[in-house]
């Protein structure tokens, strides 16, 4: 069956060869099956997002060998369909406002003696879910900064167990209860990462979603949301992920094995999709 795969990366800086690896799973993954690979720019994060990596995204996959798609998704220019997205799920008594700090919710998991640490971090301690309607009202009125949060147990309640395929690890039961009560929309961006990726991959028509393992666990929470959203579920291929000699994985502040230096080093792409080779774990 022909599928349909994206690559998603964040222009918060060049692409590495664990970016290359994904891309070119991804790319392979479509082409295999004769289907087709989309690319989607993720670029939510104004502050940290930069055109001059957009670009160079473009050219080093490129540089790669990789086709994909046009147009090309950029989450930026799409903030509307997050805000409708976020209006539904208010609109069912879903969410709530947060008006905490970094530092509040700190103080508050310390006088608590701590909290369970869910894969995203600590679990938020439901601070801002006891407010009452009208501190809430009065508070957004005043144009007080405030992040949107899913109320984990309302929407739990709401979907039921849920199960998702992964073509590695077969069928997962979804626990996304360990997340608590996630952010939809952050005080300085209007969305957040779990809700675009889902409206995303359900708007660009994608069958098959691969990426590291690394986000393996937030797929329970976009089970959530495709289910109270009401969007299609595509299934799901997560990768191992690429790592040095010292077994750690890449990252993009680890200059010396971007795709951009290694170009500049001289390296062909048969340089560079060998050496990704040489670290990959299969
Ligand atoms: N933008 C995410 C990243 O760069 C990937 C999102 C995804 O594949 O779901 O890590």
């Amino acid at each position: 069956m022909s599928v349909i795969t994206r690559f998603a990366p964040s222009p918060t800086g060049y692409l590495h060869l664990g970016h290359a690896y994904s891309a070119l799973f991804a790319e392979q993954a479509a082409a295999r099956s004769g289907g087709q690979f989309l690319l989607r720019i993720e670029d939510i994060d104004r502050g940290r997002c930069r055109a001059e990596f957009e670009d160079a995204i473009y050219e080093d996959l490129a540089w790669l060998g990789l086709e994909w798609e046009t147009p090309v998704r950029r989450q930026s220019d799409h903030f509307e369909d997050y805000a409708r997205a976020l209006g539904e799920l208010s609109a069912s008594g879903l969410t709530y406002p947060c008006f905490c700090t970094r530092k509040e919710i700190e103080t508050e998991i310390d006088a608590a003696g701590g909290a369970p640490h869910g894969p995203d971090g600590p679990v938020y301690p439901g601070t801002c879910k006891h407010l009452s309607e009208e501190e809430r009202e009065d508070r957004v009125g005043a144009g007080e900064a405030h992040a949107v949060r899913l109320d984990m147990d309302a929407a739990v309640l709401r979907t039921g167990p849920l199960t998702w395929h992964d073509a590695a690890a077969g069928e997962v039961t979804a626990a996304p209860d360990r997340f608590g009560d996630i952010v939809l929309a952050r005080k300085d961006t209007p969305t957040s990462y779990h809700l675009s990726v889902t409206l995303d991959d359900h708007i660009q028509g994608v069958t098959l979603v691969t990426r590291g393992t690394d986000l393996f666990a937030a797929t329970d929470v976009h089970r959530v949301l495709q289910t109270l959203l009401d969007l299609d579920v595509p299934r799901y291929h997560h990768h191992s992920l690429l790592t040095g000699a010292d077994g750690k994985r890449f990252a993009k502040r680890e200059k010396s094995l971007t795709i951009r230096e290694l170009r500049a080093a001289g390296k062909t792409t048969g340089d560079v999709l060998g050496l990704m080779e040489s670290y990959a774990d299969v």
